[in-house]
């Protein structure tokens, strides 16, 4: 099969649902029956070797659970899908009939991993997902695809489930949605699909991320579904039941990318009016920088370092408690801040160190 013409042909999100872990037989079976009935599923999803992060957790069924998943899918006339981490798990996972690889997070940070991956798939057809590395490293995650291509394996789809961080006040892992609309920059043609099931963590956020996937304009959703969630063998919060899945569907807005011509001069005017004032913003900014430099030149001539935390420190708190004045969150307020300052210190080393003008990595 090629997934990407099937992405391309079926109508937005294309849908792959399924069990984060094949469990039983029967549980594969009883879900894939489930999701056919109940929902607009186009591919079965199971992990058969579970990457878990402590290592008493279940780690997954196995190759046993391969027949399974190829079985339960042939039921239901629907294609299947698993994680693959290595050249054994590609060979059996093709041997058994597998449809579909996709590749894990914890696989695409690996630069080895994958070439041996790739290196195994060398030849066949077969279509590859390719997760983001779990850190927020768009080359890493571009490379993967990198690689696949020089070896002329070009059936690929790339699935956003979100950045491991430190305790995220919100998300399982942070969607920091930026990294995969940079990629779509990068890799046009590859399908964008996005997993709320990993970033949220939490069966209640899934509803709120698809929807921001969908206004995004991907152009799928991986969520995965389980015929008992809170008895769920791995990742029980975030699992689902094919029928709240239906509901889910059904709750979620797809908006179109296309413009009507009737729409567009309207639109028009908005944008001119926003490009004004980005206009505007940047004269501002460039004025900004120009004092910078001046503080800097004042800085070197009285033997003044250019960082002055406690100073930096005070700025960003008074901006952060004006923040909802201004109708801003502090997230962005703390980012715009903080390239602000960068930019701000990139300015004033030009100045401070004439002879280093040509290093910008600060
Ligand atoms: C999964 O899809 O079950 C999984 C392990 O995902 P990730 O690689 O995104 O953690
Ligand atoms: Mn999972």
């Amino acid at each position: 099969m090629n997934l990407q013409n099937l992405i391309k042909k079926q109508n937005r999100p294309f849908l792959i649902s399924g069990p984060c872990s094949a469990e039983t037989e029967k549980q594969v079976f009883s879900v894939c029956q489930d999701i056919a009935k109940n929902t607009n599923t186009s591919l079965i999803r199971a992990g058969i070797w579970k990457p878990r992060t402590r290592p008493d957790s279940f780690e997954g069924i196995g190759e046993i659970g391969l027949k399974w998943l190829v079985d339960a899918g042939k039921s239901v006339n629907l294609p299947v899908t698993t994680e693959i981490a290595n050249a054994k798990h590609v060979e059996s996972a093709i041997n058994a009939g597998v449809d579909v690889l996709w590749i894990g997070a914890r696989t695409t940070v690996n630069p080895f991993a994958v070439q041996e991956i790739v290196d195994a798939l060398k030849g066949t057809k077969i279509p590859v997902m390719i997760k983001n590395p779990i850190n927020p490293d768009l080359s890493l995650w571009l490379g993967a695809f990198e690689r696949f291509m020089k070896a002329d394996l070009n059936d690929l789809t790339a699935i956003h489930r979100g950045f491991s961080v430190y305790k995220h006040p919100k998300y399982r892992n942070a969607p920091s949605w930026e990294i995969p609309i940079a990629f779509k920059q990068n890799l046009k043609e590859i399908p964008m699909i996005c997993d709320p099931s990993h970033i949220s963590g939490n069966r209640n956020l899934l509803l709120e991320v698809s929807q921001k996937a969908m206004d995004l304009n991907f152009d799928g959703l991986i969520i995965e579904t389980h015929p008992n969630p809170e008895r769920a063998w791995s990742d029980s919060e975030q699992q689902i039941t094919p029928m709240i899945l239906k509901e889910l569907m059904n709750d979620l807005i797809l908006r179109t990318s296309i413009v009507e011509a009737s729409l567009n001069d309207e639109l028009q005017d908005f944008r001119e009016k926003i490009t004004l004032l980005d206009d505007r913003l940047f004269e501002i900014l460039s004025i900004r920088m120009k004092l910078s430099e001046e503080v800097g030149i004042f800085k070197r001539k009285n033997n003044i370092t250019i960082l002055q935390e406690e100073h930096w420190k005070k700025v960003i708190e008074s901006r952060l408690s004006t923040a909802d004045d201004f109708y801003l969150t502090e997230i962005f307020v703390r980012k715009f801040m903080d390239s602000l300052h960068q930019e701000s210190i990139r300015h004033q080393i030009k100045v401070m160190n004439p002879d280093l003008k040509k290093s910008n990595d600060l």
